[in-house]
């Protein structure tokens, strides 16, 4: 039974895509390139639990890094460094893909490295001025996995 739903989730890997999945840009726990990494900032992102923070400019919409939170392993929050001064030293890769990635092509660029977590974006031509990127949220390939497997991995 159980391995009748995975290779079901195996095979539907072809026709859904990133968008069934994503996790929404609302609902995602990220940091303002501003941030200064006291304290209270460090705490927060403990709290949070996650793994990798999208850092974000201006507005939430435009990511423009991530932060690891094993990158904070030398970080004493009472010297209160500011957050760019770590993304601008690690400078990790932004992956992005489109909202019509059919997830086997994303399990694919997932399993090739680099980075184990996407920013998903759509081309917005809704409206009267030009289409422009708009960032819909993110992809983790634990996102795919338990699309594999047809049920929530439950974390640590
Ligand atoms: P982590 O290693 O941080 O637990 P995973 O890659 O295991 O992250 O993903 C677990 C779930 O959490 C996925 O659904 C993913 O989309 C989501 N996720 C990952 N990072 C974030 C984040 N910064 N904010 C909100 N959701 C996130």
């Amino acid at each position: 039974k159980e391995e009748l739903n995975i290779i079901q989730g195996a095979l539907e890997l072809r026709s859904k895509t990133v968008e069934d999945v994503l996790t929404p840009l609302n609902d995602c726990f990220m940091l303002a390139s501003d941030a200064i990494l006291d304290f209270y900032t460090m705490s927060d992102v403990m709290q949070s639990g996650y793994t990798r923070i999208p850092v974000f400019e201006n507005e939430r919409s435009n990511i423009v890094d991530i932060l690891f939170v094993k990158d904070l392993a030398f970080v004493d929050p009472d010297d209160s460094t500011p957050l760019k001064t770590i993304t601008q030293f690690y400078k990790h890769p932004l992956h992005c893909v489109f909202t019509d990635t059919k997830l086997d092509a994303m399990l694919e660029q997932f399993k090739k490295g680099k980075s184990h977590l996407a920013i998903v974006q759509r081309v917005n031509n809704e409206g009267e001025g030009d289409p422009f990127y708009e960032v819909m949220g993110i992809v983790t390939l634990e996102d795919v996995i338990e699309e594999i497997i047809k049920s929530e991995i439950v974390d640590e």
